[in-house]
């Protein structure tokens, strides 16, 4: 079952659902064990496959934190209230040759969930 969940090399992936996921991680059976251990193993090898031994850096890029939910953790969150802005075409350009001249080559665009 886990096999024809992960991708082998060439195969299109095809992603667990959430239902699956939350089964597999409130079960305490030996069987949802070993199947989580094997999801554990596929993602690892996936992982090495990809980046081998090496650790790959993101540099977080914030367009802007505007934000209609209200999770509690997150400093965006809509009930919070402070003066929100983002950046403009121009400003984010300005920001990714300032990280680019910085040795970045991997950036993680970060926003909240807003229809502007
Ligand atoms: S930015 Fe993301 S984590 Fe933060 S409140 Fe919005 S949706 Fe939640």
């Amino acid at each position: 079952m886990v096999k024809k969940m992960m991708p082998q090399s060439g195969e299109k992936a095809e992603f667990i659902r959430e239902e699956k996921l939350r089964q597999l991680l409130s079960e305490e059976s030996d069987t949802r064990l070993d199947e989580l251990r094997a999801v554990i193993e596929k993602a690892r090898q996936v992982k090495l496959k990809i980046y081998g031994k090496r650790l790959v850096l993101f540099a977080p890029l914030y367009i802007s934190n505007f934000c209609i939910n209200n999770c509690t953790y997150c400093g965006y969150r809509s009930g919070n209230f402070f003066t929100r802005g983002k950046l403009s075409t121009k400003e984010l350009a300005e920001e990714v040759k300032i990280l680019e001249n910085l040795g970045h080559k991997r950036l993680a665009l970060e926003a909240g969930e807003h229809p502007l």
